[in-house]
């Protein structure tokens, strides 16, 4: 259960230093101002994260995830390629939590740039949407972390949950869809699909995929 893992009481007890030791070498003794950007929501084995380390070098990105097994399994994976590629990787950790309860004592207001819901569970009964992570009252909570301008990224294999996604990212005064001028734009759309191991699963076996990609705006 919940009890079983340290949950942060602000985003200021954040010990930057657990997770990035290379930009903070010591607890206690920040001696820098960055500050985590992306989060993915539910990362599974890591996949998105490792691909966008090397495409975003210098933006501090976590993983959290709910299954211990599965956080330990990306946090070793995290420092088996510090180990291999030194200098590499070091924007990049991972956080055991449930990301439904503990959004806002992991970050700021208006603190990120990017945020990954890729392949989350369906919850196909009606009974159990309120345990989707996408939902309208968690959009509210992700409107406040994120930045006005930030982007949400969600995609699915499950079409109902695509749509259902879709509709209330869609009916949320604070968000509104990318074009498909800046979908085609933009280098991470492209690896939604491809990126993760739950992406990968489904590619292999033809199946179709449904994404909904959304940008923080102010209310109108
Ligand atoms: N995003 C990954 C991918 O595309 O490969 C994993 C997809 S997997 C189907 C969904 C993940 O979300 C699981 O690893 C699950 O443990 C995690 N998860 C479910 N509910 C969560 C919650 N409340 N907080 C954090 N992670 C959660």
């Amino acid at each position: 259960s919940d009890s079983h893992f340290p949950v942060p009481t602000s985003p200021s007890h954040v010990d930057y230093s657990l997770h990035y030791p290379h930009y903070f070498p010591s607890s206690g003794q920040i001696n820098s101002s960055k500050k985590i950007q992306f989060a993915d929501i539910g990362c599974g084995f890591g996949g998105l994260l490792i691909s966008l380390s090397t495409l975003f070098p210098e933006t501090l990105m976590i993983g959290m995830e709910l299954r211990d097994k599965v956080t330990e399994y990306v946090k070793e994976r995290i420092l088996a390629l510090r180990l291999a590629n030194p200098g590499q990787y070091q924007n990049i950790s991972v956080v055991r939590t449930n990301s439904m309860k503990y959004i806002p004592n992991y970050f700021e207001k208006g603190q990120l740039l990017k945020m990954f819901f890729l392949f989350p569970d369906p919850h196909f009964k009606e009974k159990n949407h309120r345990r989707r992570v996408i939902s309208p009252h968690l959009l509210d909570e992700y409107a406040y972390v994120l930045g006005v301008g930030g982007i949400i990224y969600t995609i699915t294999d499950v079409e109902e949950l695509g749509e259902w996604m879709r509709a209330c990212l869609e009916n949320h005064p604070m968000f509104e869809a990318l074009t498909e001028k800046e979908l085609e734009a933009d280098p991470v759309v492209k690896l939604l699909s491809s990126a993760t191991e739950e992406g990968q699963k489904v590619a292999r076996n033809g199946g179709l995929t449904f994404q909904a990609v959304y940008r923080r705006t102010t209310p109108s």
